[in-house]
């Protein structure tokens, strides 16, 4: 076990200097619970700026409930535009005057009265009564859930367990701080994706189930030789001007993959930023859809490629933006965007029609290379692939037909490489945005990295990356050595 006073006090110094997250410095400047719950209703899925400039402008027109009271919710909206999923954050904000009348207009200090208010979840509530009341309470956010576990002092799948973990096992004087300090170092340091190890305080760090970044000056050029090891990624962003305000750009160079590849876009190329389109070492390639903010599937390649094949030359799939395939020397790799089939599986017909042709062309393209199929293939495979796999028998995703495919496509020469390297279960790549889905893993596995089979050695590892925020789904990954 680790020695956590040690730890802590070293990551205190180390954050000394770093930026105060957002809520702790409101409570500071304010002291004003009020503000506190404001700012922290706006922060989640949020950047600390973005959620700092939104509360000022709310705050100026609105710094009490009576006067939020008097905001239309379109209003409110405007104020707090571009914080993450700000329409529903509106319609919290403006419910939540009416709800603290049952308290008396006053902000409630106690967990399980927070959690009746409009968007104020189990973390909200923890992070409200630590740092705008100062009582005791362990607010664990993915910063604080990640870290307990890569340190092994938690073994743990998700927040709430990490929660209830700590509580046993933390020392008191630590709860009202362990979040702020593992928040500022989980962005600055620790991060999510390819943490500084190599400048961290931590020296005995266990580093469980952790990857380090390379120095930069241990960095691969971007032109491989047969004797390396590509890094794939690829993520069903969910609407990908959407998810750049979430920080995307940011996480593509964080991952530093050599392919990442994107899905259900939602956009067409000449809707896109340029910063979207031009990240820094790298080529942006895109298939959208006809139908405007539908559909669509794009890749970044640090590698320029011989070739890029939008489509699979089926003109009622294509038209959709469906697939993307890069053709490069030793291998190909194809963006995939399988059709939903949809409430009452009124698309089941067209997807299973859509697997079939998929397969079809994927199989021409092994013939020639090795291939790796990546995306969101919209189906659950196997029980172990979901939560409840016996009460979705009928819906979209796991029904027994498209299962069926999913066993006759990888019959057919592909591998689901994933299971190469885990047989766990509760290993997830979506969740409903409902009743706190992701929070409770309750999820599905539908995003997969799939190679031919005659490519299964040349797949050093396969992941999920869960911890990686901003869409319903999480990017998935695997390391691909090239070339004989
Ligand atoms: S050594 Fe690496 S994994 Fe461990 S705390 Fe430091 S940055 Fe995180």
């Amino acid at each position: 076990m680790i020695d956590i006073d040690k730890y802590l006090e070293k990551i205190a110094a180390f954050v000394a200097d770093k930026k105060t997250p957002i809520v702790d410095l409101i409570a500071v400047q304010t002291k004003d619970p009020f503000k506190v719950l404001v700012a922290t209703i706006m922060s989640a899925r949020t950047k600390d700026e973005v959620t700092a400039a939104a509360s000022a402008r709310l705050f100026a027109k609105a710094e009490t409930p009576a006067e939020l009271d008097r905001l239309a919710e379109e209003e409110i909206a405007t104020l707090i535009k571009p914080v993450g999923f700000f329409h529903s954050k509106a319609k919290y904000l403006r419910e939540l005057p009416t709800a603290l009348s049952k308290f008396g207009g006053q902000v409630p200090a106690e967990i399980d009265e927070l959690v009746t208010l409009p968007g104020v979840g189990r973390k909200t509530a923890n992070l409200v009564r630590a740092v705008a009341f100062d009582l005791p309470a362990i607010c664990v956010d993915t910063h604080v859930h990640r870290i307990m576990n890569i340190w092994g002092y938690v073994t743990t799948k998700t927040p709430l367990e990490t929660e209830m973990a700590l509580r046993k096992i933390l020392p008191p004087r630590h709860w009202l701080t362990v979040n702020g300090l593992l928040v500022a170092f989980g962005q600055s340091l620790c991060k999510p994706v390819s943490p500084h190890c190599d400048e961290c305080p931590l020296t005995d760090c266990p580093k469980i189930g952790v990857r380090p970044r390379k120095k930069p000056t241990e960095k691969r050029s971007a032109m491989l030789t047969t004797s390396n090891t590509l890094k794939f990624v690829s993520w069903n962003v969910n609407g990908i001007r959407a998810v750049e305000k979430k920080g995307f750009v940011d996480i593509v160079k964080a991952f530093d993959a050599d392919i990442f590849a994107v899905q259900e876009t939602k956009a067409q190329a000449d809707q896109l930023s340029e910063e979207l389109k031009n990240i820094a070492g790298y080529r942006s390639f895109w298939h959208s859809a006809e139908r405007k903010g539908y559909s669509g599937v794009g890749i970044y390649s640090k590698m320029p490629p011989l070739s890029a094949r939008e489509g699979i030359g089926i003109a009622e799939f294509d038209s959709e933006g469906r697939v993307l395939t890069l053709e490069f020397a030793d291998f190909y790799v194809s963006s995939i965007y399988f059709p939903n089939s949809a409430e009452e599986l009124k698309r089941l017909d067209f997807k299973l029609r859509f697997d079939e042709a998929l397969q079809e062309f994927a199989l021409g393209l092994a013939e020639k290379k090795p291939v790796a199929l990546c995306g969101d293939f919209n189906v659950a495979h196997k029980p172990i692939d979901l939560t409840y796999p016996e009460k979705n028998r009928k819906f979209a995703g796991y029904t027994p037909e498209e299962c069926a495919w999913m066993d006759r496509f990888l019959a057919a020469g592909f591998v689901d490489t994933f299971r190469l390297f885990n047989q766990e279960s509760g290993q997830y790549t979506w969740w409903s945005f409902r009743s706190n889905a992701r929070a409770k893993n309750i999820g599905w596995r539908i995003d997969y990295f799939c190679v031919d089979a005659k490519s299964r050695d040349r797949v050093q590892m396969a992941s999920i990356h869960p911890e990686i925020i901003g869409s319903d789904h999480c990017p998935v990954s695997i390391e691909f050595r090239p070339g004989k």
